[in-house]
């Protein structure tokens, strides 16, 4: 599932190529992935819009129109948004939506599994993602995110994944952050000393920042919005690295199970 670092990635390569333009018509082939106001079609209400502006929050991507109204789109586990300039338009694989402009460009949202969603809101309507802290924001501080752990007994990883706290980090960066800062995965959270939580703290801000800087991690269906993969998969040290050496003690990566999803790390370093 696309995590923080990949849906920064795709909204960075829309805000590139759409904002600014018209959208001519648009088409719905599968009518549960397009999601409009109550008692309202989707496809109608588009058509004259104008893009202002795409941006991410948490692992929304939000598109703003100049009338004040907005698509969030949410990838889930397959979903993709893929941007064809005009004069390069072709038939794209299981595409359910297609945006198409004015300059005869378009955005295909496609997905596999269909569990993706894109959803038009009204121009008040009030909507927060799932209500967590942006980890790259100013107001995601050491102070704040030592506070956070204070009396939670979940798990660390649980806690990290949960995105009602901290937005936008998944089971890839998960892994990888609480590696880095040397925390066993399964530690209560509240267990967890306040040297390391200032490592963790660090750890998911560093690797959040170096992923979005190599276009994020294909392990699996990301692509941006050019249908091009990312390149982090080459720099993670334990996520999906099972019986691999560590890549600070050289003890082989195992994977266990917290919260059902599969969480690998180092016995021998991570404490
Ligand atoms: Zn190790």
């Amino acid at each position: 599932m696309p995590e923080l670092p990949e849906v920064e990635t795709i909204a960075r390569g829309l805000a590139n190529a759409i904002v600014g333009k018209t959208i001519a018509a648009v088409s719905v082939s599968m009518a549960k992935i397009a999601i409009a106001p109550a008692g309202r079609d989707f496809a109608p209400e588009l058509p004259g819009e104008i893009v202002a502006g795409v941006a991410r929050r948490a692992k929304f991507i939000v598109i703003a129109l100049a009338s004040g109204r907005r698509l969030t789109v949410h990838l889930r586990m397959t979903g993709r948004l893929i941007y064809q300039p005009a004069g390069s338009r072709q038939p794209y694989p299981y595409t359910h939506i297609s945006i198409d402009f004015t300059d005869d460009s378009r955005v295909m949202f496609a997905d596999v599994r269909q569990f993706g969603r894109m959803r038009l809101l009204e121009r008040d309507e009030v909507w927060d993602a799932d209500g967590g802290i942006e980890p790259l924001s100013e107001g995601f501080t050491c102070e704040l995110f030592l506070s956070m752990l204070d009396g939670r007994r979940t798990p660390i990883k649980a806690f990290l994944l949960d995105q009602s706290r901290i937005s936008g980090v998944g089971n890839i960066y998960a892994c990888e952050a609480l590696w880095e800062a040397g925390i066993r995965p399964g530690r209560p959270a509240h267990k967890v000393s306040k040297p390391a939580r200032r490592r963790l703290h660090s750890a998911i801000r560093g690797v959040l920042a170096r992923s979005i800087e190599a276009r994020g991690t294909s392990v699996d269906d990301y692509v941006d919005a050019e249908g091009l993969k990312g390149g982090f998969q080459n720099q993670l040290s334990v996520y999906g690295r099972l019986g691999e050496p560590c890549p600070r003690c050289g003890k082989p990566i195992v994977r266990t199970v917290i919260s059902q999803r599969g969480t690998w790390w180092c016995r021998a370093c991570q404490k």
